[in-house]
């Protein structure tokens, strides 16, 4: 018998099967989309030789994460190959100045001397916080939560910090974006230029718990740049997938599973949507945890995560180009992601207007230019753009996404239009997917949300994704459950696959 059911082939569903397949167990993992990997894919959706990451594409959580570590030479053995990028995100702004944060410090510094002067000396401070905080705050991305071990854990930074420093951690923990970055900058492009790390997940400038990733990332990216996939993100699926293979365990695609047989409380198989059913001594569910009550027919104990809220939406468009874009500031054309969202007031625009279903005006974008320091995505001197618009509504009123998603699209090009002038001339092919797209792809990104649930403190740290949900346990014995709607949350980091993996090694 099967030592290890895993529902869905997410990045923490294969990392908790290749790390259990490694350790001997015998594993199977059901997915129910043609392929696997989840929110992680590269296809040639535009035009032949052009590979899009259709979804993720930055994998620095993952080559600096636990199961990375624990893989390492498995997974380099199986074809994993990473592109570094020393300059990893800049952001534009109307009037044609840009912020650019490369892995040269003194750089970026002559680039803020520049354009915010004010804010050079914040700058060197908060790296030099970062280098103090670091040691404290990246160990509780790997530790369950509530444990001991998080409990010993913030005893140490109690007695490294002091109860002034912990506290003033914590106090930077419930902090908005706005606050984090009104306490340390001056100038309004500096502000913008760590805010829309926030927006990257679903933090709206005024929403508390926003400042952690303004900070963690736009600093974050100086220390550390941007890892992506040689030839596009499926690279780590492909490898992690021929890992688990060779280590004897099986996948299986086009296999939904429509309910987690349970008796006398405790999980003992599936039952598959073409009428399989599979028994296993363990079941781990990859699946967002809004999902599981369908799948556990509605037991009592499931009550709770009808309460589990989705983030706000999200839109990629996906261009294959003749050449890169003609940014207004040229330098923008060798960052990996040029951010257009722009000032934080135009954020919280954005992210009040899809809050309350309807469609922003000038939504937030993330674009990514992979072909910069990856030119196999692409034929020889073409290029593609990864397009990601934060944030949309999850249901707009009195549309559907398959109405406006084209007419929606448009309009974001023309946007880009205004910084990168030429750009609808240089395109070769366009693909669009909506929110209502991604969530027909892979059911987990629940009518757009892209991050497996929202990562609002209410549901965030050790209260993710419900109090009764906790710690990757489940009120069902032998049944776990991991994926971005759990602790340590969205990514593409593993982090809840390898600790499920160590419960159940
Ligand atoms: C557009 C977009 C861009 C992103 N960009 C980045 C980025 O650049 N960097 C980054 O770090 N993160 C990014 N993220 C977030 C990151 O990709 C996700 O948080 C992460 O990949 C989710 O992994 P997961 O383990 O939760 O599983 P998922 O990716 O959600 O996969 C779960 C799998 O389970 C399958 N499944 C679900 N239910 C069933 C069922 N009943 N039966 C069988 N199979 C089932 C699904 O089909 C899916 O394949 C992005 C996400 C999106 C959507």
């Amino acid at each position: 018998m099967t030592d290890v059911l895993i529902i869905g082939s997410g990045i923490n569903g294969l990392s908790t099967a290749a790390l259990l397949s490694k350790k001997g167990k015998k594993v199977l993992v059901l997915e129910q989309a043609p392929a696997f990997g989840g929110a992680v894919r590269t296809e040639e959706v535009t035009l032949p030789g052009f590979k899009h990451d259709l979804f993720a594409t930055n994998l620095s959580l993952f080559a600096g994460g636990g199961v990375m570590a624990e893989l390492k030479d498995d997974l380099i053995s199986h074809g994993l190959e990473f592109v570094p990028s020393d300059k990893p995100y800049c952001s534009l702004f109307p009037d044609g100045k840009m912020i650019g944060i490369t892995m040269d410090r003194q750089k970026n510094l002559e680039t803020l001397q520049r354009v915010a002067p004010n804010d050079v000396k914040a700058w060197q401070d908060l790296t030099a916080k970062l280098g103090e905080l670091a040691p404290h705050l990246f160990p509780i991305l790997g530790t369950e939560l509530p444990s001991l071990a998080a409990a010993k854990s913030l005893f140490k930074t109690w007695r490294a910090i002091g109860t002034e420093g912990t506290l003033n951690l914590i106090r930077m923990l419930l902090q908005s974006s706005r606050a984090f970055t009104e306490e340390h900058f001056s100038h309004p492009e500096t502000k913008a230029l760590a805010a829309i790390w926030g927006m990257h997940l679903d933090y709206g400038p005024d929403i508390s718990g926003g400042a952690l990733f303004s900070f963690l990332e736009s600093i974050g990216g100086q220390e550390f740049g941007m890892v992506l996939g040689k030839g596009g993100a499926n690279v780590l699926i492909d490898s992690l997938v021929s890992v688990i293979e060779k280590n004897g365990g099986e996948l299986r695609t086009g296999m939904e599973v429509v309910e987690i047989i349970v008796e006398s409380g405790k999980a003992i198989g599936v039952l598959t949507k073409n009428g399989e059913r599979i028994l296993a001594k363990k079941v781990v569910a990859n699946v967002n945890p809004a999902l599981l009550p369908k799948l556990l027919k509605e037991a009592p104990s499931t009550q709770e995560l009808h309460n589990f809220r989705p983030g706000l939406g999200t839109m990629m468009i996906h261009l294959a180009l003749d050449e890169l874009p003609n940014w207004i500031d040229a330098e923008a054309k060798s960052f990996n992601y040029v951010h257009i969202a722009p000032y934080i007031d135009d954020m919280a625009i954005t992210y009040a207007q899809a809050a309350a279903g309807i469609l922003p005006d000038t939504p937030a974008l993330v674009i990514g230019q992979p072909t910069v320091s990856d030119p196999s995505r692409a034929p020889e001197g073409k290029h593609v753009l990864w397009i990601q618009v934060r944030v949309l509504p999850l249901d707009i009123k009195g549309k559907s996404w398959d109405e406006v998603a084209e007419q929606y699209a448009d309009r974001i090009i023309d946007n880009i239009e205004k910084y990168a002038p030429g750009l609808k001339q240089n395109i070769l092919g366009r693909k669009v997917l909506s929110p209502t797209d991604l969530e027909r792809y892979n059911p987990n990104l629940i009518k757009g949300d892209s991050l497996g649930g929202s990562h609002h403190p209410a549901q965030f740290f050790f209260l993710r994704p419900t109090p009764g949900w906790i710690r990757h346990r489940t009120p069902i014995e032998n049944l776990f459950i991991c994926g971005s709607g759990t602790w340590p949350g969205g990514g593409v980091g593993g982090g809840s696959g390898l600790m499920v993996a160590k419960l159940l090694s």
